[in-house]
């Protein structure tokens, strides 16, 4: 089959199946069980797995349990970092609701192996990123240059593009990943990824509105956006495929699907060990 986009990496992805000249780095990803839904490849090594048929290298996650009960849930985000610290890379996730533990984890932090940040859930849990209850952990992703992974979405009052805007100002340290990049809200995505050095776009579920990915690189963005896939809930093939078969430069390809996120993660990314797989 001869592809209508003229593209090594097309071509490639064709022909092989997955992407082969480069390997992808997933930047939203979960972990585990979850009760209402039933996912067949949840488990660390089922994720390694997935990975390895899709040609991801790494996967910065937050583990399913750790949204609902943070202690349990990043215990065992630390468990699969430990078994598998060249594929994946932890966003620690706090909960607001409960300051204390926010704060004691933040304390914590530096003992943690692995951990590249933190992940809000904020309109999940009714509590704008603004609260008083984030502040420590704001504070101290600033001063140390972390990644915070945000689930944003259009017309969310909790991480919406307004609050959004504020922490990035405020905060110009954070490197904030607009997870899902505002869905719906495009226009904002693009412009708070155009206006802030410290915003990013993350392509969850945003992939697979027509034509967001080609507008995203038409409006100049095409360094602020990264790849993720809410695995284990979505197959990364699919939303390869929609970054791959996008109208856009396979310089922009590449970029979106690998070398932005290596910046932001190269800290987390750089001990050499051997080759991990899902055959251990
Ligand atoms: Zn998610």
């Amino acid at each position: 089959m001869k592809p209508r986009i003229r593209s090594a990496i097309v071509q490639e992805l064709l022909e092989t199946g997955a992407l082969s000249s480069f390997k992808a780095i997933d930047t939203h990803g979960h972990m585990g069980p979850l009760a209402p839904i039933y996912f067949p490849n949840p488990e660390p090594q089922d994720m390694v797995r997935t990975m390895d048929r899709c040609g991801v290298e790494r996967l910065v996650f937050a583990h399913h349990e750790a949204l609902v009960d943070p202690v349990r849930g990043n215990q065992k985000a630390q468990a699969a970092i430990d078994a598998f610290p060249r594929r994946l890379i932890g966003y620690f996730a706090v909960n607001p609701h409960y300051p204390d533990l926010l704060k004691e984890g933040v304390r914590n932090f530096g003992k943690l192996r692995g951990f590249a940040g933190y992940k809000i859930l904020a309109g999940y849990y009714g509590t704008p990123i603004t609260c008083d209850a984030c502040v420590p952990l704001w504070e101290h992703a600033h001063e140390e240059k972390l990644p915070v992974l945000l689930h944003t979405w259009g017309g969310c009052t909790c991480a919406g593009p307004k609050q959004v805007e504020e922490i990035a100002r405020r905060y110009t340290g954070v490197t904030i990943l607009m997870g899902h990049s505002q869905y719906g809200a495009w226009d904002d995505a693009i412009r708070l990824a155009s206006e802030l050095p410290n915003v990013y776009c993350e392509l969850t579920a945003a992939y697979a509105a027509g034509g967001f990915i080609q507008k995203m690189v038409d409006s100049g963005i095409e360094d602020k956006i990264t790849f993720g896939t809410d695995l284990p809930w979505f197959d990364p093939m699919y939303g390869i495929g929609c970054v791959v078969f996008a109208r856009i430069s396979d310089a922009a390809r590449r970029k979106i699907l690998r070398d932005n996120a290596a910046r932001i993660f190269r800290r987390w990314m750089s001990q050499p060990r051997k080759k991990q797989s899902a055959r251990r």
